[in-house]
């Protein structure tokens, strides 16, 4: 996702409360921040923030902590937040590379990755969000029973998700091939997801489930 460099974004990301200045501080104490033993979900690439924010809306007795790399994108997000505050999500300018530094070792219960960038060359597999490498670090990251609720319109990406999981022994539910003409109820769109849907294309969904 691009999006044009706002010079207001700077100044958002810095003045907004629910913007978290300082992940690595917050490491194994984000209960504190939220003031509450609630479970923990977490979104990487989180985008404008539309599915976090709905998400948290209608859930109220979980945390949700957003990471997106892009300052502007960010700061689209939080600005919206301003005039609708939902008291249970936080956003983190970050990189997914970091995540360990941002997170205690069964810290997190849920991680969703909704659209993220497929990375379409075999050379680059070890970018997707999805890939092994990043499968081991959620797990880490993820409590005795752990999530992963995956969406995409890229079936090249999806099928090589499914195998990844299957290969890091990750169990698989709720596989969708098009979700939007399936039994699956609740869904909160996030933004690509409405632009892709518009176009009449099928939204590819799965759950990943890991123990340790
Ligand atoms: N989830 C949103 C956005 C999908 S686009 C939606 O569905 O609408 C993928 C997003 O992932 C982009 O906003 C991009 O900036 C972000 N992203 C890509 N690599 C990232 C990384 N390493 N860490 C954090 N965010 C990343």
């Amino acid at each position: 996702m691009r999006v044009r460099r706002k010079p207001w974004a700077d100044e958002e990301l810095l003045t907004n409360e629910q913007v978290v200045q300082e992940p690595t501080l917050l490491k194994g104490k984000w209960h504190e921040l939220f003031n509450n033993d609630n479970p923990i979900y977490i979104e990487i690439g989180s985008g404008k923030g539309r599915f976090i924010t709905e998400t948290a809306k209608v859930n109220p007795n979980i945390n949700y902590v957003a990471i997106e790399l892009q300052i502007s994108v960010v700061a689209v997000a939080t600005k919206k937040l301003r005039t609708d505050p939902v008291q249970n999500v936080r956003f983190i300018c970050g990189d997914v590379k970091y995540l360990e530094d941002y997170f205690n070792n069964d810290e997190i219960k849920r991680i969703y990755i909704n659209f993220c960038d497929p990375w379409p060359k075999k050379r680059w597999e070890k970018r997707r969000l999805t890939a092994r490498n990043f499968l081991g670090i959620y797990k880490g990251l993820l409590g005795e029973v752990g999530e992963i609720h995956f969406k995409t319109d890229n079936h090249d990406l999806f099928e090589f998700s499914l195998n990844e999981f299957a290969d890091s022994d990750w169990k698989l539910g709720n596989i969708s091939l098009d979700l939007h003409n399936s039994a699956f109820e609740g869904n909160i769109m996030t933004e690509y997801e409405e632009k892709f849907s518009s176009k009449g294309m099928p939204i590819y969904r799965c759950e990943g489930i890991v123990r340790k």
